[in-house]
């Protein structure tokens, strides 16, 4: 086997794993509760979650997605978070080797997701997520710029990770001043404001324009439909279409810019 074939079975299976641990982090720390203990119980017969009922992906099709002892269904959240997390974590290695990049990579593809299913199920954007991943993006950054090899063209130096999460977190502060000035009730909550703090962290302020931009277009998408067909929602989790955003930021940032700085040049 080859070692690039081996770092991306090792990609997957280690993505499995913290997307089993991902989905314990959505539902606890909405709930304000601790992901180390207790161990997992089914929420409606109180029977604690065996080892063997708890293998990603393959435990809730062996179980055909219901509780082992009382039948309660398990949701198929569970499964879809435990493979969308293991695909992450297969397309950073697959796309970035045996480099640091491949490592940050899934983390932020982690953390948006995290992110996401939060924001969509209960409109929270857990602290764990934004702020420690404001800790995370940063750490990155100087670990890349300190490890003494060149840095490759990608690679956010850590005075820009800086930058961008103060951009990040200004802009999102501004537009939700203003906002809640413009339409008299809260055009955007705090989470919203440490989240992009977090991804600018990541892609840097050109990340954080690209992001809102990206996730205004998303949100524009979906929403302007149900507002002519009336179904009007009170709460928008804009979280969700920002890390849809960061994600085409992260992945297709440094192609867009380099095309952008061309047209401005062409002009
Ligand atoms: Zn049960």
């Amino acid at each position: 086997m080859s070692a690039a074939t081996y770092l991306v079975i090792l990609a997957g299976a280690l993505g499995l794993l913290i997307g089993s641990f991902l989905n314990v982090c959505i539902v606890r720390w909405p709930a304000l509760q601790s992901v180390v203990s207790p161990r997992s119980r089914c929420p409606q017969c109180g029977n604690l979650i065996a080892w063997y009922d708890n293998v990603p992906v393959a435990s809730w099709l062996a179980l055909r997605a219901r509780c082992r002892h009382c039948a309660l269904p398990i949701p198929w959240r569970y499964p879809l978070v435990e493979l969308a997390t293991a695909a992450i974590w297969v397309a950073a290695a697959w796309r970035y080797g045996y480099e640091l990049e491949a490592l940050r990579g899934a983390v932020f593809g982690t953390i948006l997701l995290g992110i996401a299913v939060t924001d969509a199920r209960e409109y929270i954007i857990p602290d764990e997520f934004s702020v420690g991943g404001v800790a995370l993006g940063i750490l990155f950054a100087f670990v890349a710029s300190w490890s003494g090899r060149p840095p490759a063209p990608h690679v956010l130096p850590w005075p820009q990770a800086l930058l961008g999460a103060a951009v990040g977190f200004v802009l999102l502060w501004l537009v939700a001043y203003f906002g809640t000035k413009a339409l008299g009730q809260d055009a955007m909550g705090g989470g919203d404001i440490k989240m992009m703090a977090m991804v600018g962290a990541f892609v840097g302020w050109k990340g954080v324009l690209l992001t809102v931009f990206v996730g205004a277009l998303f949100g524009s998408l979906v929403y302007v439909p149900l507002l002519v067909l009336g179904k009007r929602k009170r709460h928008v989790p804009f979280g969700v279409f920002l890390a849809m955003g960061a994600a085409v930021a992260f992945v297709f940032g440094p192609t867009i810019y380099d095309w952008y700085r061309r047209f401005l040049g062409a002009a």
